[in-house]
């Protein structure tokens, strides 16, 4: 079936979970398949579009701060904070991504003292 799904010979359909990649939230579950030559097991989570409430803080000129834990360990730490637009450039500046990374210390400077 000329571009149907290739099995992967070691994981067969090898499935993916599909999360939002703001919130991480569940988005649902996708087969890969064999993804390369050396035959890798899928990610366990991989990114898709925006989920309904991202979208929608997007839509209304939210900004999403995404916390890691450090500038030098983008590992994130499971909290997401948002501004609006106005806000956001206020603290950094015109022309700031909609959505951002943010260190731990900067992160807790912003958001922990609302
Ligand atoms: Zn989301």
């Amino acid at each position: 079936m000329q571009g149907g799904l290739r099995l992967s010979e070691k994981w067969g359909l090898n499935g993916t979970n599909l999360v939002c990649p703001i919130c991480g939230e569940p988005q649902g579950f996708s087969y890969l398949g064999q993804i390369d030559e050396e035959d890798s097991q899928a990610p366990k989570y991989t990114f898709t579009d925006p989920c309904d409430k991202c979208q929608s803080i997007l839509n209304a000129d939210g900004v999403f701060f995404i916390e890691i834990v450090s500038e030098t360990n983008d590992i994130r730490t499971g909290r997401v904070g948002v501004l609006s637009l106005e806000e956001a450039e206020k603290i950094f500046g015109k022309g700031i991504s909609r959505v951002n990374l943010l260190d731990y210390p900067r992160y807790t400077k912003i958001f922990d003292n609302e």
